[in-house]
């Protein structure tokens, strides 16, 4: 979820960079804030994530991990798990943004001092080294999990001794128990809260849903334009141009035996440009260097 929130932010952005580009770089901030209340109202209703509750699943604490005893999830863990579950992607993400600018940085720059090139190094190498690790525990913790030799789905619910499991169904309110409850008169305001919420959530995915969708077709898009980009516009026709045209620059007259100055574009008479160019080593109207093998024969009568 959180990854997929942040996309949606940048390719919004990504539409009005000059209006909105400063949202941009206060993204991950906004987003880690905007992410403790909503994953912090989560754990205390639902003792579960914004995703783990939209999967069913819920977090309980584990008090034997042979006998798979479980309990509720306890309020110290309820923090602990709101701040794995709030820094540890903000951390993350962080951490690969720094790696990436040391990485570039070293690309860029080639005279730099040899300490501060030692220090970026260590960082780029230090780092890759964390994220291999860090990889490589979670496979090794998921095949433990598949194959029922560990409970813990993840390597955070390991560190803080929980794990998920289904959580109760809700009673979720049909519609005739509605229209019922409203005939009635029973209607109370936690049903209305109820469904309120349920259409946030609903709306909530849909909406990532549809952006997600909206990404990925702006860059199925991308990929395929990139090759039909538009040419750059033709240079601009000197004024000089303009009084030469259909006549030879050297004898005014209209062109016996069209020849063109490769490296001006000037057309001549045959004649005329090869003495010219003979003599002086240079194109009379622009005056740039030229030699013989820059004429070309134009076949246009
Ligand atoms: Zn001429």
């Amino acid at each position: 979820m959180h990854h997929h929130g942040l996309q949606n932010i940048k390719f919004l952005v990504s539409f009005n960079l000059d209006k909105y580009g400063y949202i941009l770089e206060w993204t991950d901030e906004g987003y880690l804030i905007f992410n403790i209340f909503l994953q912090r109202y989560y754990l205390k209703k639902y003792f579960a994530s914004f995703s783990e509750t939209f999967y069913g699943l819920k977090r309980v604490t584990i008090i034997n991990s042979k006998t798979g005893l479980q309990e509720k999830l306890s309020h110290k863990q309820q923090i602990l798990s709101l701040i794995l579950i709030v820094t540890f992607p903000y951390l993350k993400n962080k951490l690969m943004q720094l790696s990436l600018k040391y990485k570039l940085q070293k690309i860029d720059s080639t005279s730099r001092e040899k300490r501060q090139k030692f220090f970026s190094k260590c960082v780029i190498k230090g780092l890759s080294i964390l994220f291999i690790t860090y990889e490589t525990l979670t496979l090794y913790n998921y095949i433990l999990y598949v194959s029922e030799k560990s409970i813990y789905p993840s390597l955070l619910l390991r560190l803080l001794s929980v794990t998920l499991t289904y959580a109760d169904p809700q009673s979720a309110l049909t519609i005739t128990e509605l229209l019922r409850k409203i005939k009635y008169n029973s209607f109370t305001v936690c049903d209305g809260w109820n469904i309120l919420q349920r259409i946030v959530t609903g709306s909530l995915e849909l909406g990532a849903f549809f952006l997600q969708f909206l990404s990925w077709w702006n860059q199925e898009n991308y990929d395929m334009d990139i090759m039909s980009l538009p040419a750059p516009p033709p240079p601009k026709v000197p004024n000089v141009a303009q009084q030469y045209k259909g006549i030879c620059p050297l004898c005014r007259k209209p062109h016996h035996i069209h020849t063109v100055l490769m490296i001006s574009g000037y057309i001549f008479c045959y004649e005329c440009i090869l003495s010219e160019i003979r003599i002086k080593k240079k194109c009379p109207v622009t005056h740039y260097p030229a030699r013989e093998d820059d004429l070309i024969r134009l076949y246009i009568e």
